[in-house]
């Protein structure tokens, strides 16, 4: 086994530690908070710019039918 934050190899036999000590186990679970809070916000800004797109072809559209 070794340390899931630091990479480290685990004295313990214990098979459900996944962390060499206690800082380890505080920032990945930190780290994982942080992911939660950015993947809504890379999904979100990634909708955002879909919808400009959408509406600039939109745009297009009708102004090619104005040339018509
Ligand atoms: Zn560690």
């Amino acid at each position: 086994m070794i340390c899931q934050n630091c990479g480290k190899a685990l004295e313990g036999q214990n098979p459900r530690q996944r962390f060499c000590g206690g800082p380890c186990r505080a920032e990945a679970s930190r780290r994982r908070r942080a992911e939660a809070v950015r993947l809504p916000l890379v999904e979100a800004m990634t909708a955002l710019r879909q919808a400009q797109v959408a509406v600039e072809e939109a745009r297009e559209r009708l102004a090619g039918q104005g040339q018509e």
